[in-house]
């Protein structure tokens, strides 16, 4: 049902429970996994996990910040037992990148979380999960 699966990462607990949930699927299914993750700096602060440094990071700090959120994801889904996986790093706009990602492995399935890093904030789902359910040209799981 299922042949290709996207799914996306800020490193945050929501993400891991949509890379658990996208593995499950992926067994069940046999399908291509592909996880995305767009390294982001909000203001002067760099955000890794649910760690802040405040200073402006250089490009290079950003890049190594990305590598460090999926090769977690990457040691998650090997964990699951799934080795046969791709991921990029992409920089850019989350939503836009999950969705440009999803078209170009011409994934059936987004897999994501409802909520991410931000989650302290009152919203019910986040920004990006809200943007790539809007912009995806295919389902988008959210999950809790
Ligand atoms: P907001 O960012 O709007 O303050 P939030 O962080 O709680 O709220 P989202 O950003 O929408 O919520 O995160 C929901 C899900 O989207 C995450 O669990 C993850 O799957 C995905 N996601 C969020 N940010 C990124 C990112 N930078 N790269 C890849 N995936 C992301
Ligand atoms: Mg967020």
């Amino acid at each position: 049902m299922f042949e290709k699966i996207t799914v996306a990462t800020d490193g945050s607990d929501h993400a891991s429970e949509a890379i658990r949930i996208a593995c499950d699927l992926a067994k069940k299914y046999n399908s291509k996994l592909h996880i995305v993750h767009t390294p982001q700096a909000i203001g002067d602060t760099l955000i890794v996990g649910y760690t802040a440094v405040p200073v402006p990071p250089t490009k290079e700090e950003i890049e190594k910040s990305g590598r460090e959120v999926i090769g977690a994801a990457e040691s998650e889904v090997r964990e699951a037992g799934i080795t046969d996986f791709t991921s990029q790093l992409v920089s850019g706009d989350p939503a836009h990148a999950i969705v440009e990602e999803a078209k170009a492995h011409k994934s059936d399935l987004i897999v994501m979380g409802r909520r991410g890093l931000g989650s302290l904030s009152g919203l019910l789902v986040g920004s990006t999960t809200t943007k790539v359910s809007q912009l995806a040209p295919c389902a988008v799981l959210t999950v809790k």
